[in-house]
């Protein structure tokens, strides 16, 4: 019997499409290369692939057509040698809608398995967003800002070709660095993109995760109902009316208990409740029906449900008052009103640390203007460019430029 390996690529749907099919395009290509046979295919995680939802792309590779055929017969591979999230918020878990419940990023690797990571983040801020498992892996970053385009539209920031790089380092049984080399040639005729590739693998290197460190939660799951629990034909039940918050006061909307959707987000709001106006314009707009009316008569965005769109800050009439802000930059999905009315002093020092930060609110939301990633990947490629944010629509755009 011969050897099978597997890789993962986790990314946002839609905005990392085509990137993720370079990745386990490329991988396939690069093991032809040495005459190992393989293929690649895309998993909708969600269906159909929506903006920004968590889905999966696998590419399966053997030492001979055998050992592929064993691997090809399961629906998708139970284990991994390589997960890749080309995007850092993913380490924070995943959810869609063909998965139940919250996935870590790096549930599928085999213990001292390598999890690849696109982030300009420190190791330290990745490790404790992953979940920790419960044998040691590695952990390889490659430095820059997650690549985002469109269906339409790809942004060639060489990412793709840095993952390939750095994969003939860390897993050279799988192909090596002259084959992926020669696999990018054939595939994209850019030499450009080939010493891309020879310098991830040069800079590539890993740290190893130990079963101690890590994001200690349990996941996010629910109880399937049971056959016999169904109900004859099919029905979906709509959302029910919504309750008051609290002593009869106040608005709090149904939810959806199943799918969360907060893994769909790279950013968040923040909200500066002393500077809210109480226009109800964001929680009449926000298109997820986020917004509990708290009985002060403020909009209090839930976390849970909150995918990050963004209009909540595009639509705010006052001044600083909502920010949108990495994700990264948070532990929890708390209340912010919660802590707000606790204690209104500690909310103002961690309200202003966050959106001061220029690390924690530039970030990229993606196709803005037409030539935006033709700018974009000028310079600093070895980074997968620049992050172009001029065109963000709402208030706070301009103090967001660096
Ligand atoms: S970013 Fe704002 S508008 Fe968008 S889903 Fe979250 S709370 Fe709603
Ligand atoms: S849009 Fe801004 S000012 Fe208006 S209710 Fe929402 S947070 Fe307050």
């Amino acid at each position: 019997m011969g050897r099978l390996f597997a890789v993962e690529i986790i990314y946002r749907g839609i905005f990392q499409k085509t990137l993720a099919k370079n990745i386990s395009r490329g991988i396939v290509l690069a093991a032809h290369q040495e005459g190992k046979p393989g293929i690649s295919f895309g998993r909708y995680g969600d269906s159909p692939e929506r903006n920004g939802i968590p889905a999966k792309s696998f590419a399966i590779v053997a030492t001979d057509e055998l050992t592929l055929e064993e691997g090809m017969a399961k629906y998708e591979p139970k284990e991994v040698d390589i997960s890749i999230s080309v995007d850092d918020t993913l380490c924070k878990g995943v959810e869609s809608w063909a998965w139940y419940g919250l996935q870590p990023a790096n549930r599928l690797l085999k213990p001292n398995g390598t999890m690849i990571v696109t982030s300009a983040q420190r190791q330290e801020v990745l490790i404790d967003m992953l979940h920790r498992k419960q044998h040691p892996y590695q952990l390889a970053i490659i430095k820059g800002t997650p690549s985002f385009s469109g269906l339409w539209v790809y942004k060639d920031d060489h990412t793709d070709v840095r993952i390939l790089g750095a994969i003939a380092k860390l897993l050279p049984d799988l192909f090596s660095l002259s084959s992926i080399q020669q696999a990018i040639r054939d595939e994209w005729n850019n030499e450009l993109k080939v010493t891309s590739a020879q310098r991830a693998y040069e800079r590539a290197e890993t740290v190893t995760v130990q079963p101690s460190q890590g994001n200690p939660e349990t996941p996010f799951s629910f109880e399937m109902p049971k056959w016999w629990e169904m109900r004859e034909g099919v029905t979906i039940p709509a959302i029910p009316v919504g309750k008051p918050m609290e002593g009869g006061k106040g608005y709090v909307p149904e939810r959806n208990p199943y799918f969360k959707k907060y893994t769909t987000r790279t950013m968040r709001p923040v909200i500066d409740f002393d500077k809210c106006v109480k226009c109800t314009l964001c929680w009449i707009q926000c298109p997820d029906s986020c917004f509990d009316v708290t009985p002060d008569g403020l909009y209090d965005a839930n976390m849970e449900s909150c995918c990050g769109c963004g209009v909540c800050e595009a639509v705010c009439p006052a001044k600083e008052c909502v920010t949108m802000v990495r994700e990264d930059a948070f532990e929890d999905n708390a209340s912010q009103w919660e802590m707000w009315r606790k204690d209104k002093p500690a909310y103002t020092t961690w309200l202003g640390n966050k959106i001061k930060s220029k690390d924690h609110v530039v970030r990229s939301h993606g196709f803005r203007f037409r030539g935006q990633y033709e700018e974009e990947v000028t310079k600093e490629l070895e980074q997968g460019g620049v992050e172009i944010i001029a065109g963000i629509p709402g208030e706070n755009a301009k103090s967001k430029q660096r």
